[in-house]
């Protein structure tokens, strides 16, 4: 039997977003038994998004919630040089509307069983990452590649059980891993209720906010061979600069994507 996997992917409107999804949209059409929730970071669903998750053929389910606007989620203009979107969380209200989809969804279904996993729509996924998840029995972690200043952000292991990380960006986070290096069995989501992510919480502490309902440091399971490889990496699609057609002096045609 195999556990159903539970992909729960935030995306916006932006010029790569058709790309990074036709990108992990393919990768997920490579696993069994998955039902992908994408929720649209915006107050109503897109043509761009519908489309691509019925030509798909995976399981889905379509949400959306627009992002409720801080001070603090719209950058300064030095973080909008440096591409730096503000230090509110990216994907919390879209996650929780997830979740809240999921309770729903599993208090009517026959088999229960499951695992969570939130997949953000830039970073690339190993087929064989999804294979590790199905054994968890709470919640299992696994190495991240490329990410927090790090090559790759890892739990440490001995004897089998985690002992440490090793990460160098805000060490002192509780739970010191990135958001694609954890999944959390289904049923949890039953028992605990009131788990969700928070906007309270400062910036990198959105694992940790989660995570704290279901487990603590030594009951993490450690996958991926005791945590020595590598299936996912937090990789990011690079900000494209496209040209704007009104200001050259030939013409040009333009193609709709
Ligand atoms: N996201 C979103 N609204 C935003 C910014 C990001 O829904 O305003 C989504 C994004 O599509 C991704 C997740 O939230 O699935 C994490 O965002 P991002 O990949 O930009 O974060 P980073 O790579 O900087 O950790
Ligand atoms: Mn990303």
């Amino acid at each position: 039997y195999l556990p159903v996997i539970y992909g729960i992917t935030p995306t916006y409107a932006r010029l790569a977003q058709k790309a990074d999804l036709t990108r992990l949209s393919q990768t997920l059409m490579h696993i069994k038994n998955l039902h992908w929730v994408v929720i649209e970071d915006s107050a109503e669903k897109t043509k761009l998004v519908a489309n691509l998750l019925k030509e798909s053929n995976l399981k889905y389910t379509h949400l959306n919630i627009k992002t409720h606007k801080t001070k603090q989620s719209t950058p300064t203009s030095i973080q909008k040089v440096r591409g730096i979107k503000g230090v509110a969380a990216s994907g919390v209200e879209q996650r929780n509307l997830a979740l809240d989809w999921l309770k729903g969804h599993l208090q009517k279904a026959e088999d229960q069983r499951g695992v969570v996993f939130f997949m953000d729509d830039d970073n690339t996924y190993s087929l064989k990452v999804f294979d590790e998840m199905r054994k968890i029995k709470r919640v299992g972690v696994w190495p991240v590649g490329i990410v927090g200043g790090m090559r790759v952000e890892m739990p440490l292991v001995t004897d089998g059980k985690v002992s440490g990380f090793n990460a160098w960006w805000k060490p002192f986070r509780p739970f010191p891993i990135d958001m694609a290096g954890f999944a959390i069995n289904a049923t949890l989501f039953l028992e605990h209720p009131e788990a969700k992510f928070s906007r309270k919480v400062q910036s990198g502490f959105q694992e940790s906010e989660i995570l704290k309902y279901f487990t603590t440091r030594d009951e993490l399971e450690p996958l991926a061979e005791n945590c020595t490889k590598v299936y996912v990496w937090h990789t990011r699609t690079q900000k494209p600069s496209i040209v704007n057609p009104q200001k050259l002096k030939r013409p040009l045609v333009s193609y709709d994507h």
